[in-house]
């Protein structure tokens, strides 16, 4: 609880002061709502009054909407969130997981996977999703390749990472064969409400400019950005990453 609270203030601290708040009009694809509160000009500061989820992971579900789930076979890379509580509710063949190095297969009753090293079946899901994920995870590209293997064809990978207006992505550190971190730049550690403040090392700053051209080296048949905007304060759309096998 301590780490919840850690989280919620350092989440305060990336905001503008309480008198810049901004309410404002949109559609939550979530719950419905239609008040949104901006604490700052981006998708991530910016929350669904009703379910509170940030309009990041809304934009996410806002795209999982328009397809048919109750039919699809859906696994999705966390335990919580917005996109987690969305398909829980509309996929009736739902799974999930979270990823603990060097831990059991399943650690308090949730599935331990690996993204780079999946221990599905080729060809078992129609729809894979995560939100916040590929930028820990130092083989990014043999992430996107496990993730190829394991989608029926036709199945869809929807995800969400920071996006960048950079020429090209950029590595910010890499694991040795130890698994110990080298930094090639600034370290960057992100929160996790399973691990706590400072949890995530950042391995990639990917760019808008690469992120589909990464995506599809894997051999996916089709990439694209779909640009989502839930609330008029936000600032710039949320490009959620479409990739269909
Ligand atoms: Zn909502």
């Amino acid at each position: 609880m301590l780490n919840r609270w850690g989280s919620i203030l350092r989440y305060l601290s990336l905001a503008e002061p309480v008198w810049r708040w901004r309410l404002s009009g949109g559609s939550c694809p979530n719950c419905s709502s239609h008040v949104f509160v901006s604490l700052g000009c981006s998708a991530f500061l910016t929350r669904c009054l009703g379910c509170r989820a940030n309009a990041v992971t809304l934009a996410t579900v806002g795209v999982l909407r328009e397809l048919d789930l109750a039919h699809m076979r859906t696994h999705e890379f966390s335990s919580y969130g917005a996109t987690f509580e969305f398909l829980k509710r509309l996929c009736p063949q739902f799974t999930f997981s979270e990823f603990f190095p060097g831990q059991p297969a399943v650690v308090d009753g949730i599935r331990n996977e690996d993204v780079t090293r999946l221990t599905f079946a080729t060809d078992t899901f129609d729809l894979l999703t995560s939100n916040g994920v590929m930028e820990h995870v130092p083989a990014d590209i043999q992430g996107y390749r496990e993730c190829h293997r394991v989608l029926k064809p036709g199945g869809m990978l929807i995800f969400t990472v920071p996006l960048y207006d950079t020429p090209t992505s950029v590595q910010l550190a890499s694991l040795t064969e130890s698994g110990d971190i080298v930094w090639h730049a600034q370290p960057e550690f992100h929160d996790s409400r399973r691990g706590g403040r400072f949890s995530a090392p950042t391995f990639w700053r990917h760019s808008l400019n690469d992120i589909c051209e990464r995506v599809q080296q894997v051999g996916f048949r089709s990439v694209e950005l779909v640009d989502v905007t839930l609330s008029t304060v936000q600032g710039e759309p949320t490009r959620v990453i479409k990739a269909v096998k």
